[in-house]
């Protein structure tokens, strides 16, 4: 008790490194990059200050200028040159996606590189599914995300992150890698992904707006926790490698929930929306990025994400190799 107890002392600025409970590390961060097949240069999005398309031909240099300040994860996004009614341009061995891993993986071998599988961004109604009367239908889908995540794998790519939260995507997609002998290739599932307001920047991003309804019948509803864990161990026991709650900053107690529960690899995405926010304010001058930024992610590790996904990677990563930590 006071005056023989005194939690100051704990504070003393020499002493605070010492006893720090939560780092964060480069190995904790995977950078995502959308890459255009329909432009020549960069393109700024305007929701997103500082985060751009890629053209195919750029993007493997990108990667390289990150991988320079120690990041070694990316996750791609793919917007194609051409949209159909099931997205079949997803599986083409030819695709946006498929020849941006096949130049970065030419040029950066060791690079870990992890394709986002939905339809999504392929399909001309914007859906992640088939679609028939307005309804995304589950079963049929499942066949063209496997056929998807095989032209990643044969492309080159080292993890796959189904994101469209079909029932049964996970085991469709293990079965459809490993029949193709594709059994080291990981599956990062986005296991727990609600239908949240906070993906609206992505949609300009990826192109991905849809045409009609929304993606309640699919994405998990934001109130709900204990079906958030229901979800988590399907995908477990369907064969994914780590799981993925999403979004972050808003979700924090379904990242804690997870990982405690299952003590599976945990990643969690710090989504655009999150990003928009912080980008907005501080161009007011009324939040301090750097600040906002290292204090929101290491509130995401503290909560028990081992990844996190997040558009600031590339800038933190340039920090904490300036300064060793942050
Ligand atoms: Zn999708």
């Amino acid at each position: 008790m006071f005056p023989k107890r005194r939690m100051r002392r704990l504070r003393l600025e020499r002493i605070r490194p010492l006893i720090r409970e939560t780092t964060l590390s480069v190995n904790d961060l995977i950078m995502p990059f959308f890459v255009d097949e329909t432009i020549k240069k960069p393109v700024e999005i305007s929701s997103m200050p500082g985060q751009y398309r890629y053209p195919v031909e750029q993007i493997s240099d990108e990667v390289g200028n990150c991988l320079e300040t120690g990041l070694k994860a990316f996750i791609l996004f793919g917007i194609p040159s051409s949209k159909d009614d099931i997205g079949s341009s997803a599986f083409d061995e030819d695709g946006v996606i498929q020849r941006a891993v096949k130049s970065i993986k030419a040029d950066h071998p060791d690079a870990v590189v992890i394709t986002d599988v939905c339809l999504c961004e392929y399909t001309s109604h914007g859906h992640c599914g088939i679609v028939e009367n307005e309804s995304v239908l589950n079963d049929p889908t499942l066949e063209i995300l496997g056929k998807t995540a095989v032209s990643h794998a044969r492309a080159g790519a080292d993890i796959v992150a189904p994101s469209g939260m079909m029932d049964g995507m996970v085991e469709a997609i293990r079965t459809s890698l490993d029949e193709e002998g594709y059994e080291n290739v990981l599956i990062m599932s986005y296991a727990a992904k609600y239908a949240s307001a906070f993906y609206g920047p992505f949609r300009d991003a990826a192109d991905s707006g849809f045409s009609f309804g929304d993606r309640m019948g699919y994405q998990m509803d934001p109130p709900n926790s204990d079906e958030a864990l229901r979800e988590v161990e399907l995908d477990i026991i369907e064969g994914a490698d780590i799981i993925m709650v999403k979004p972050a900053l808003s979700y924090l107690d379904i990242i804690i929930k997870v990982k405690s529960e299952f003590g599976m690899p945990t990643a969690a995405y710090n989504v655009s929306g999150e990003y928009a926010m912080v980008k907005a304010a501080a161009i007011q001058g009324w939040l301090k990025e750097e600040e906002i930024v290292n204090e929101m992610l290491i509130s995401i590790k503290r909560a028990g994400a081992d990844l996190i996904l997040t558009y600031f990677a590339k800038d933190v990563a340039r920090r904490l190799h300036e300064y060793g930590e942050i």
